[in-house]
């Protein structure tokens, strides 16, 4: 059995409780070493194999896979964050699916929600943003063209932008093509939850500028919109005292 499991963002508190009792119990992990705090690894049993990722192809990943299945083994195959983003696993997952080997998947906090809790942030507040764009800048990576930043900040939603922090000079470009004001409110976190976090408020026109100044390099999202410092939003209707819910008589 091959258990894909979400590391979370970093601090090694943050996994699951199911992830954990899975790295427990693993005979095999495989972990994502470019970005997974080692300090997982210490959840793990003292018989138990480990293998770094980052130095390896998805055929190396797999053929240990295949090799701990056929001694009937349980493997742990560790990423960063919640696996669903970004995380490469349907590829992992067509080639098990091909040699009849099973898998399931545990979720894990994403780096947009540790990031978000860096900075006490509610990416959607009323009247400001009720929707989470979650993108990155093309790469190696290819981004489908009408996945363009510039598209997608003409909703002003809050945004999220992964694996981009060598980008931002461009990043800014786009997001202001797309309609962001130069002085959108803006953040970058670096490593959030780790015990180096960094976090930086500043604005759509000023990423560039905030990263070279602290040498922030990799490791770190932009998040774009009101919602990193809005100044006016209205309450939720949820905790309104002059508004009935299922579960509260308005008394108002
Ligand atoms: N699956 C992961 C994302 C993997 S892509 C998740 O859910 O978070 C790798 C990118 O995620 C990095 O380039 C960076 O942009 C971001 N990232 C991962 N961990 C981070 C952290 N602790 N703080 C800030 N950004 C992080």
């Amino acid at each position: 059995m091959i258990h894909f499991v979400g590391a979370g963002p970093g601090a090694p508190d943050l996994i699951t409780v199911r992830g954990k009792k899975y790295l427990e119990e693993a005979d095999v992990i495989i972990y994502a070493g470019s970005l997974v705090n080692p300090q997982l690894l210490e959840y793990s049993k003292d018989v138990c194999t480990i293998h770094n990722s980052a130095k390896m192809t998805l055929e190396e990943v797999i053929s240990v896979m295949e090799r701990a299945e056929a001694e009937g083994k349980t493997t742990v195959r560790l990423h960063t964050g919640d696996p669903c983003i970004y995380g490469a696993i349907r590829e992992q997952m067509e080639i098990l699916d091909e040699k009849g080997i099973a898998y399931d998947s545990c979720p894990g906090v994403s780096s947009f929600c540790g990031a978000a809790s860096a900075l006490d942030l509610e990416y959607t507040l009323p009247d400001i943003s009720q929707s989470v764009i979650i993108t990155r800048m093309e790469g190696r990576t290819p981004v489908p063209s009408k996945e363009s930043i510039q598209s997608f900040a003409a909703h002003q939603a809050s945004m999220v932008v992964f694996l981009s922090t060598g980008m931002l000079e461009e990043l800014s470009r786009r997001l202001i093509e797309g309609g962001y004001t130069e002085d959108t409110p803006a953040a970058i976190v670096y490593k959030a939850t780790w015990p180096d976090e960094k976090k930086f408020i500043c604005t759509v026109g000023t990423l560039a500028k905030t990263a070279a100044e602290n040498n922030i390099t990799k490791t770190a999202l932009m998040i774009i919109g009101d919602a990193v410092k809005a100044a006016h939003y209205d309450r939720s209707k949820l905790y309104d005292p002059s508004f009935t819910t299922e579960f509260r008589k308005a008394t108002k």
